[in-house]
């Protein structure tokens, strides 16, 4: 059986463990699923801060941004914010022929 760690709207409780959503597990699990891929972990959790922002309208800013985009800079996800790809050597343009067009 799986638990599925999942937001009861509309106070953003864990549907598997009744934590504040995303709970440990839930963080886990999203930064695993989104290995390499933090930018778009990223915009995803900035939709979900976006929609509890309206639901949990009694909460201050600040917590619900900790709790819904903080914890993204402490996860160890690879991905572009910490590998740098090195960059890829241009091909030269073939010689041309009629060098009177540049
Ligand atoms: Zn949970």
């Amino acid at each position: 059986m799986t638990t599925l760690h999942t937001p009861m709207r509309p106070r953003w409780i864990c549907a598997g463990c009744a934590q504040d959503w995303p709970c440990p597990t839930r963080r886990g699990q999203l930064t695993a699923e989104y290995d390499r891929a933090q930018v778009c972990l990223s915009l995803v959790m900035a939709s979900y801060f976006v929609e509890a922002s309206e639901d949990l309208c009694d909460v201050p800013a600040g917590e619900l941004y900790l709790r819904f985009l903080g914890w993204l800079r402490s996860a160890r996800i690879g991905g572009c914010l910490r590998h740098h790809d090195p960059p890829q050597r241009l091909r030269p343009l073939p010689p041309s022929r009629d060098r009177s067009a540049y």
